[in-house]
């Protein structure tokens, strides 16, 4: 059952974060980046009208398995939005 999906945004922009946290261990920690990042990836990318966003954080394994994702410094949790995910 996925009823409700979380989804982040970036906190500058508003665009997606990527995040791909593979490590199960708890306390584990990697980075996240904003869609707008120059770095990341994307097929749909046009230098010409590209808006560059280099918000960063971290994804972080918690104790009880979930990934929670924070700002830089891990002072402060990113707040995903609860969306109704449809099969
Ligand atoms: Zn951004």
């Amino acid at each position: 059952m996925r009823d409700v999906e979380e989804r982040y945004r970036c906190p500058a922009c508003g665009a997606a974060i990527i995040w791909a946290h593979n490590n199960s261990r708890r306390g584990s920690v990697s980075e996240i980046k904003c869609a707008n990042n120059m770095t990341s990836s994307r097929v749909d990318w046009i230098p010409e009208t590209a808006y560059i966003c280099d918000w960063k954080g971290v994804a972080v394994r918690r104790r009880n398995g979930q990934v929670e994702l924070y700002y830089m410094n891990a002072q402060r949790r990113l707040r995903p939005f609860k969306t109704r995910g449809k099969e």
